[in-house]
Protein backbone atom coordinates (compact mmCIF):
# COMPACT_ATOMS: atom_id res chain seq x y z
CA UNK A 1 0.00 0.00 0.00
CA UNK A 2 1.33 3.16 -0.59
CA UNK A 3 0.10 6.81 0.93
CA UNK A 4 0.83 9.92 -0.59
CA UNK A 5 1.63 12.28 2.72
CA UNK A 6 0.54 16.09 1.80
CA UNK A 7 1.20 17.84 4.66
CA UNK A 8 0.35 21.30 3.38
CA UNK A 9 0.50 24.37 5.07
CA UNK A 10 0.48 26.31 8.25
CA UNK A 11 -0.22 23.67 11.24
CA UNK A 12 -0.75 21.10 8.30
CA UNK A 13 3.46 20.24 8.50
CA UNK A 14 2.97 20.17 12.63
CA UNK A 15 0.47 17.88 12.59
CA UNK A 16 1.24 15.75 9.95
CA UNK A 17 4.53 14.88 11.38
CA UNK A 18 2.45 13.24 14.46
CA UNK A 19 0.06 11.73 12.43
CA UNK A 20 3.24 10.07 10.55
CA UNK A 21 4.85 9.06 13.64
CA UNK A 22 1.88 7.25 14.93
CA UNK A 23 1.54 5.30 11.28
CA UNK A 24 5.22 4.32 11.70
CA UNK A 25 4.95 3.00 15.17
CA UNK A 26 2.54 0.55 13.69
CA UNK A 27 4.97 -0.78 11.77
CA UNK A 28 2.67 -2.04 9.31
CA UNK A 29 4.36 -2.77 5.27
CA UNK A 30 3.80 0.76 4.03
CA UNK A 31 5.00 3.06 1.30
CA UNK A 32 5.05 6.77 1.84
CA UNK A 33 5.63 9.35 -0.32
CA UNK A 34 5.60 12.99 0.73
CA UNK A 35 4.70 16.16 -1.57
CA UNK A 36 4.02 19.93 -1.93
CA UNK A 37 0.68 21.18 -1.71
CA UNK A 38 -1.12 24.13 -1.07
CA UNK A 39 0.79 27.81 -0.42
CA UNK A 40 3.43 25.49 -0.09
CA UNK A 41 3.45 24.36 -3.38
CA UNK A 42 2.54 27.82 -5.15
CA UNK A 43 5.44 29.14 -3.53
CA UNK A 44 7.76 26.33 -4.54
CA UNK A 45 6.01 25.82 -8.24
CA UNK A 46 3.61 28.52 -9.33
CA UNK A 47 0.53 26.22 -8.35
CA UNK A 48 -0.99 24.54 -5.38
CA UNK A 49 -2.09 21.56 -6.83
CA UNK A 50 1.31 20.81 -9.44
CA UNK A 51 1.10 17.61 -12.46
CA UNK A 52 3.71 15.86 -10.10
CA UNK A 53 1.11 15.52 -6.42
CA UNK A 54 -1.57 15.10 -8.57
CA UNK A 55 0.33 12.31 -9.98
CA UNK A 56 1.33 10.98 -6.85
CA UNK A 57 -2.01 11.50 -5.18
CA UNK A 58 -3.11 9.26 -7.80
CA UNK A 59 -0.92 6.76 -7.74
CA UNK A 60 -1.18 5.99 -4.08
CA UNK A 61 -3.79 3.79 -2.78
CA UNK A 62 -4.62 6.77 0.54
CA UNK A 63 -3.65 10.42 0.87
CA UNK A 64 -2.66 11.84 4.02
CA UNK A 65 -3.51 15.39 4.20
CA UNK A 66 -2.32 17.93 6.51
CA UNK A 67 -4.26 21.26 5.49
CA UNK A 68 -3.93 24.42 3.42
CA UNK A 69 -3.91 27.96 3.29
CA UNK A 70 -3.27 31.20 4.99
CA UNK A 71 -4.48 35.05 5.00
CA UNK A 72 -1.49 35.81 2.50
CA UNK A 73 -2.71 34.62 -0.93
CA UNK A 74 -6.71 36.18 -0.28
CA UNK A 75 -5.56 38.05 -2.99
CA UNK A 76 -4.23 35.65 -5.42
CA UNK A 77 -7.08 34.74 -8.37
CA UNK A 78 -8.94 32.36 -7.17
CA UNK A 79 -7.93 29.26 -9.55
CA UNK A 80 -4.41 29.59 -7.16
CA UNK A 81 -5.49 29.64 -4.20
CA UNK A 82 -4.52 27.29 -1.64
CA UNK A 83 -7.84 25.65 -1.18
CA UNK A 84 -8.29 24.80 -4.86
CA UNK A 85 -5.87 21.81 -4.18
CA UNK A 86 -8.60 20.57 -2.39
CA UNK A 87 -10.93 20.36 -4.27
CA UNK A 88 -8.93 19.62 -7.36
CA UNK A 89 -8.13 16.33 -5.31
CA UNK A 90 -11.64 15.65 -5.11
CA UNK A 91 -12.68 16.14 -8.45
CA UNK A 92 -9.55 14.73 -10.04
CA UNK A 93 -9.84 11.39 -7.73
CA UNK A 94 -13.33 11.04 -7.82
CA UNK A 95 -13.62 11.68 -3.63
CA UNK A 96 -17.63 11.20 -3.72
CA UNK A 97 -18.31 10.03 -0.67
CA UNK A 98 -16.93 12.51 2.80
CA UNK A 99 -16.98 10.68 6.16
CA UNK A 100 -16.96 12.24 9.20
CA UNK A 101 -17.04 10.73 12.65
CA UNK A 102 -18.96 13.01 15.85
CA UNK A 103 -17.66 11.57 19.05
CA UNK A 104 -17.72 13.12 21.97
CA UNK A 105 -14.93 11.69 24.08
CA UNK A 106 -16.23 11.40 27.94
CA UNK A 107 -13.29 13.04 29.25
CA UNK A 108 -14.50 16.59 26.70
CA UNK A 109 -18.25 16.27 27.40
CA UNK A 110 -17.74 19.90 29.35
CA UNK A 111 -16.27 21.02 25.87
CA UNK A 112 -19.52 20.74 24.32
CA UNK A 113 -22.49 23.88 23.47
CA UNK A 114 -24.79 20.81 24.90
CA UNK A 115 -25.31 19.61 28.19
CA UNK A 116 -23.32 17.02 28.91
CA UNK A 117 -25.96 14.33 29.66
CA UNK A 118 -26.85 14.73 25.92
CA UNK A 119 -23.51 14.05 24.30
CA UNK A 120 -21.56 11.95 26.38
CA UNK A 121 -21.04 8.82 24.72
CA UNK A 122 -22.04 10.59 21.40
CA UNK A 123 -20.63 8.68 18.19
CA UNK A 124 -22.64 9.51 14.57
CA UNK A 125 -20.76 9.28 11.41
CA UNK A 126 -22.14 11.81 8.85
CA UNK A 127 -21.96 10.96 5.37
CA UNK A 128 -21.82 13.73 2.88
CA UNK A 129 -22.37 13.31 -1.22
CA UNK A 130 -19.79 15.50 -2.44
CA UNK A 131 -19.70 15.67 -5.74
CA UNK A 132 -23.15 16.69 -7.17
CA UNK A 133 -26.31 18.72 -5.93
CA UNK A 134 -26.63 22.23 -6.39
CA UNK A 135 -23.07 22.99 -5.77
CA UNK A 136 -22.27 22.20 -9.56
CA UNK A 137 -25.84 21.18 -10.76
CA UNK A 138 -25.60 23.35 -14.07
CA UNK A 139 -27.37 25.58 -15.42
CA UNK A 140 -26.59 28.40 -12.78
CA UNK A 141 -26.12 32.03 -13.30
CA UNK A 142 -27.41 35.85 -13.11
CA UNK A 143 -30.13 37.06 -15.38
CA UNK A 144 -33.55 38.73 -16.21
CA UNK A 145 -36.44 37.31 -15.19
CA UNK A 146 -39.08 35.77 -17.67
CA UNK A 147 -41.43 34.93 -15.29
CA UNK A 148 -42.16 34.63 -11.53
CA UNK A 149 -42.97 37.38 -8.85
CA UNK A 150 -40.94 39.89 -10.51
CA UNK A 151 -40.54 39.63 -13.92
CA UNK A 152 -38.05 41.61 -15.68
CA UNK A 153 -35.87 42.12 -12.51
CA UNK A 154 -32.48 40.71 -11.85
CA UNK A 155 -32.34 37.02 -10.53
CA UNK A 156 -29.64 34.60 -10.27
CA UNK A 157 -30.37 30.42 -10.17
CA UNK A 158 -28.59 27.14 -9.13
CA UNK A 159 -29.70 24.23 -10.17
CA UNK A 160 -30.38 21.28 -7.73
CA UNK A 161 -29.89 17.40 -9.36
CA UNK A 162 -28.80 13.95 -8.63
CA UNK A 163 -28.65 11.01 -10.54
CA UNK A 164 -29.87 7.98 -10.07
CA UNK A 165 -25.92 6.26 -9.70
CA UNK A 166 -24.85 9.43 -7.42
CA UNK A 167 -27.55 8.46 -5.02
CA UNK A 168 -26.98 4.86 -4.79
CA UNK A 169 -23.50 4.70 -4.60
CA UNK A 170 -23.54 6.70 -1.64
CA UNK A 171 -26.06 5.07 0.08
CA UNK A 172 -23.85 1.73 -0.80
CA UNK A 173 -21.32 3.78 1.24
CA UNK A 174 -23.90 4.37 4.36
CA UNK A 175 -25.17 1.08 4.79
CA UNK A 176 -21.85 -0.82 4.37
CA UNK A 177 -20.56 1.36 7.06
CA UNK A 178 -23.63 1.22 9.20
CA UNK A 179 -22.65 -3.02 9.28
CA UNK A 180 -19.28 -1.72 11.09
CA UNK A 181 -21.36 -0.01 13.61
CA UNK A 182 -24.52 0.16 15.14
CA UNK A 183 -26.43 -0.97 11.99
CA UNK A 184 -28.37 1.89 11.37
CA UNK A 185 -28.74 4.38 8.59
CA UNK A 186 -30.94 7.92 8.95
CA UNK A 187 -31.40 9.28 5.02
CA UNK A 188 -32.05 12.68 5.65
CA UNK A 189 -33.88 15.07 2.53
CA UNK A 190 -36.80 17.53 1.98
CA UNK A 191 -38.76 14.98 0.26
CA UNK A 192 -42.00 16.90 1.18
CA UNK A 193 -40.83 19.80 -1.10
CA UNK A 194 -38.30 18.90 -3.62
CA UNK A 195 -38.24 16.69 -6.19
CA UNK A 196 -34.53 16.17 -6.30
CA UNK A 197 -34.80 14.62 -2.37
CA UNK A 198 -38.06 12.50 -3.72
CA UNK A 199 -35.96 10.89 -6.09
CA UNK A 200 -33.39 10.90 -3.37
CA UNK A 201 -35.46 9.12 -1.11
CA UNK A 202 -36.84 6.88 -3.57
CA UNK A 203 -33.42 5.25 -4.91
CA UNK A 204 -31.76 5.04 -0.92
CA UNK A 205 -35.13 2.63 -0.41
CA UNK A 206 -34.48 0.73 -3.36
CA UNK A 207 -30.44 0.29 -2.14
CA UNK A 208 -31.79 -0.48 1.35
CA UNK A 209 -33.32 -3.83 -0.16
CA UNK A 210 -29.92 -4.91 -0.56
CA UNK A 211 -29.17 -4.50 2.98
CA UNK A 212 -31.96 -5.88 5.30
CA UNK A 213 -29.67 -6.23 8.18
CA UNK A 214 -29.03 -2.27 8.27
CA UNK A 215 -32.25 -0.28 9.88
CA UNK A 216 -33.60 2.91 7.88
CA UNK A 217 -35.09 5.75 8.61
CA UNK A 218 -36.03 8.75 6.82
CA UNK A 219 -35.83 12.30 8.10
CA UNK A 220 -36.51 15.69 6.66
CA UNK A 221 -33.43 18.23 7.01
CA UNK A 222 -35.27 20.89 9.02
CA UNK A 223 -36.16 17.84 11.51
CA UNK A 224 -32.32 16.76 11.28
CA UNK A 225 -30.88 19.95 12.41
CA UNK A 226 -33.25 19.93 15.22
CA UNK A 227 -32.75 16.50 16.66
CA UNK A 228 -29.01 17.12 16.58
CA UNK A 229 -29.61 19.00 19.33
CA UNK A 230 -32.19 17.90 21.00
CA UNK A 231 -31.25 14.03 20.62
CA UNK A 232 -27.96 13.79 19.08
CA UNK A 233 -27.72 10.15 20.30
CA UNK A 234 -30.66 8.71 18.54
CA UNK A 235 -28.43 8.57 14.78
CA UNK A 236 -25.69 6.36 14.09
CA UNK A 237 -25.01 6.78 10.36
CA UNK A 238 -26.72 9.86 9.00
CA UNK A 239 -26.40 10.05 4.89
CA UNK A 240 -27.40 13.32 3.16
CA UNK A 241 -26.68 15.26 -0.09
CA UNK A 242 -23.71 17.67 -0.17
CA UNK A 243 -25.55 20.54 1.10
CA UNK A 244 -27.36 19.38 3.67
CA UNK A 245 -24.29 17.27 4.29
CA UNK A 246 -22.23 20.72 4.83
CA UNK A 247 -24.31 22.51 7.21
CA UNK A 248 -25.30 19.30 9.19
CA UNK A 249 -21.72 18.23 9.54
CA UNK A 250 -20.95 21.41 10.56
CA UNK A 251 -23.65 21.59 13.26
CA UNK A 252 -22.32 18.06 14.14
CA UNK A 253 -18.55 18.94 14.47
CA UNK A 254 -19.62 21.80 17.32
CA UNK A 255 -21.66 19.09 19.49
CA UNK A 256 -18.31 17.20 20.62
CA UNK A 257 -16.60 20.70 20.97
CA UNK A 258 -13.30 20.60 19.69
CA UNK A 259 -12.45 21.73 15.92
CA UNK A 260 -8.84 19.70 16.87
CA UNK A 261 -10.60 16.50 17.52
CA UNK A 262 -12.24 15.92 14.34
CA UNK A 263 -11.15 13.40 11.37
CA UNK A 264 -12.75 13.01 7.74
CA UNK A 265 -12.09 10.72 5.01
CA UNK A 266 -13.10 11.35 1.69
CA UNK A 267 -13.63 8.07 -0.49
CA UNK A 268 -13.64 7.08 -4.04
CA UNK A 269 -15.78 4.33 -5.57
CA UNK A 270 -13.12 1.52 -4.50
CA UNK A 271 -12.74 2.64 -1.11
CA UNK A 272 -9.16 4.94 -2.04
CA UNK A 273 -9.07 8.10 0.25
CA UNK A 274 -7.96 11.27 1.31
CA UNK A 275 -7.72 11.97 4.83
CA UNK A 276 -7.73 14.90 7.07
CA UNK A 277 -8.42 17.04 10.11
CA UNK A 278 -11.67 18.86 9.64
CA UNK A 279 -9.82 21.72 10.54
CA UNK A 280 -7.91 23.98 8.53
CA UNK A 281 -4.32 25.29 8.63
CA UNK A 282 -4.72 27.93 11.76
CA UNK A 283 -2.29 30.06 10.80
CA UNK A 284 -2.64 32.06 14.06
CA UNK A 285 -1.01 29.11 15.69
CA UNK A 286 1.52 27.89 13.26
CA UNK A 287 5.15 27.16 14.16
CA UNK A 288 3.76 27.61 17.85
CA UNK A 289 3.99 24.03 18.95
CA UNK A 290 0.39 24.77 19.65
CA UNK A 291 -2.02 22.53 17.31
CA UNK A 292 -3.75 19.66 18.44
CA UNK A 293 -2.65 16.64 16.36
CA UNK A 294 -5.20 14.80 17.36
CA UNK A 295 -8.11 14.86 14.66
CA UNK A 296 -4.88 13.97 12.33
CA UNK A 297 -4.11 10.92 14.59
CA UNK A 298 -8.18 10.06 14.03
CA UNK A 299 -7.75 10.21 10.70
CA UNK A 300 -4.95 7.71 10.35
CA UNK A 301 -7.38 5.50 12.52
CA UNK A 302 -9.47 6.22 9.84
CA UNK A 303 -7.32 5.45 6.47
CA UNK A 304 -6.63 2.17 8.49
CA UNK A 305 -10.38 1.23 8.71
CA UNK A 306 -11.67 2.40 4.92
CA UNK A 307 -8.71 2.18 3.04
CA UNK A 308 -5.85 -0.57 4.29
CA UNK A 309 -8.24 -2.73 5.70
CA UNK A 310 -6.65 -2.98 9.35
CA UNK A 311 -9.23 -2.90 11.49
CA UNK A 312 -7.35 -3.86 14.43
CA UNK A 313 -4.66 -0.67 14.03
CA UNK A 314 -7.22 1.81 13.99
CA UNK A 315 -8.88 0.31 16.94
CA UNK A 316 -5.35 0.24 18.28
CA UNK A 317 -4.56 3.80 17.49
CA UNK A 318 -8.34 5.13 18.53
CA UNK A 319 -7.33 3.20 22.14
CA UNK A 320 -4.49 5.13 22.48
CA UNK A 321 -5.78 8.60 21.89
CA UNK A 322 -8.55 7.37 24.18
CA UNK A 323 -5.71 6.42 26.60
CA UNK A 324 -3.69 10.02 26.45
CA UNK A 325 -6.82 11.78 27.14
CA UNK A 326 -7.85 9.69 30.14
CA UNK A 327 -3.85 10.08 31.38
CA UNK A 328 -4.93 13.68 31.50
CA UNK A 329 -3.21 15.13 28.29
CA UNK A 330 -4.14 18.10 26.67
CA UNK A 331 -3.54 20.57 24.13
CA UNK A 332 -4.49 24.39 24.95
CA UNK A 333 -7.41 23.85 22.50
CA UNK A 334 -8.92 20.79 24.84
CA UNK A 335 -7.43 21.81 27.84
CA UNK A 336 -9.29 22.51 31.22
CA UNK A 337 -8.36 22.89 35.40
CA UNK A 338 -6.54 19.73 36.53
CA UNK A 339 -4.99 18.50 33.06
CA UNK A 340 -1.18 18.61 31.76
CA UNK A 341 -0.86 21.32 29.32
CA UNK A 342 0.82 19.52 26.21
CA UNK A 343 2.63 21.02 23.20
CA UNK A 344 1.79 19.25 19.66
CA UNK A 345 4.74 17.11 19.43
CA UNK A 346 4.18 16.34 23.12
CA UNK A 347 0.80 15.01 22.48
CA UNK A 348 2.26 12.87 19.69
CA UNK A 349 4.78 11.71 21.71
CA UNK A 350 2.11 10.33 24.32
CA UNK A 351 -0.12 8.57 21.82
CA UNK A 352 3.24 7.14 20.66
CA UNK A 353 3.98 5.88 23.79
CA UNK A 354 0.10 4.74 24.48
CA UNK A 355 0.21 2.64 21.39
CA UNK A 356 3.33 1.04 21.68
CA UNK A 357 2.28 0.09 25.34
CA UNK A 358 -0.81 -1.55 23.74
CA UNK A 359 1.03 -2.87 21.03
CA UNK A 360 3.56 -4.97 23.38
CA UNK A 361 0.29 -6.89 25.08
CA UNK A 362 -1.28 -7.74 21.29
CA UNK A 363 0.75 -7.83 18.16
CA UNK A 364 -0.95 -6.06 14.96
CA UNK A 365 -1.79 -8.34 12.11
CA UNK A 366 -0.10 -7.40 9.18
CA UNK A 367 -1.53 -7.89 5.46
P1 LIG B 1 -9.04 26.97 10.97
O1 LIG B 1 -9.76 25.69 11.12
O2 LIG B 1 -7.68 26.91 10.38
O3 LIG B 1 -8.92 27.68 12.41
C1 LIG B 1 -10.08 28.08 13.16
C2 LIG B 1 -9.68 28.23 14.65
O4 LIG B 1 -9.46 26.94 15.18
C3 LIG B 1 -8.36 28.99 14.84
O5 LIG B 1 -8.47 29.76 16.02
C4 LIG B 1 -7.33 27.91 15.01
O6 LIG B 1 -6.22 28.28 15.82
C5 LIG B 1 -8.14 26.80 15.68
N1 LIG B 1 -7.66 25.48 15.30
C6 LIG B 1 -7.83 24.86 14.10
N2 LIG B 1 -7.24 23.67 14.11
C7 LIG B 1 -6.69 23.52 15.34
C8 LIG B 1 -5.92 22.49 15.95
N3 LIG B 1 -5.59 21.34 15.32
N4 LIG B 1 -5.50 22.67 17.22
C9 LIG B 1 -5.81 23.79 17.88
N5 LIG B 1 -6.53 24.80 17.36
C10 LIG B 1 -6.96 24.67 16.09
O7 LIG B 1 -9.98 27.93 10.13
P2 LIG B 1 -9.71 29.42 9.59
O8 LIG B 1 -8.92 30.20 10.57
O9 LIG B 1 -11.04 29.91 9.17
O10 LIG B 1 -8.86 29.20 8.26
C11 LIG B 1 -7.45 29.28 8.22
C12 LIG B 1 -6.99 28.85 6.84
O11 LIG B 1 -7.29 27.46 6.65
C13 LIG B 1 -7.70 29.58 5.69
O12 LIG B 1 -6.77 29.88 4.69
C14 LIG B 1 -8.74 28.58 5.22
O13 LIG B 1 -9.10 28.77 3.88
C15 LIG B 1 -8.00 27.29 5.42
N6 LIG B 1 -8.84 26.10 5.55
C16 LIG B 1 -8.35 24.97 4.96
C17 LIG B 1 -9.05 23.76 5.06
C18 LIG B 1 -8.44 22.53 4.47
O14 LIG B 1 -7.25 22.49 4.21
N7 LIG B 1 -9.21 21.47 4.21
C19 LIG B 1 -10.27 23.73 5.77
C20 LIG B 1 -10.73 24.90 6.38
C21 LIG B 1 -10.00 26.09 6.27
Amino acid sequence: MKIAVLPGDGIGTEIVAQALRVLNALELPLEMETALVGGAAYEAHGHPLPDATLALAKAADAILFGAVGDWKYDTLERALRPEQAILGLRKHLGLFANLRPALCYAELTHASSLKPELVAGLDILIIRELTGDIYFGQPRGRRVAVDGHFPGAEEAFDTMRYSRPEIERIAHVAFQAARKRQGRVTSVDKANVLETFQFWKDVVTEVHREYPDVQLDHMYVDNAAMQLVKAPKRFDVLVTGNMFGDILSDEAAMLTGSIGMLPSASLDKNNKGLYEPSHGSAPDIAGQDRANPLATILSVAMMLRYTLQQPEAADRVEAAVRAVLAQGFRTADIWSEGTSLVGTKAMGDAVVAALTAATKTTPITKS
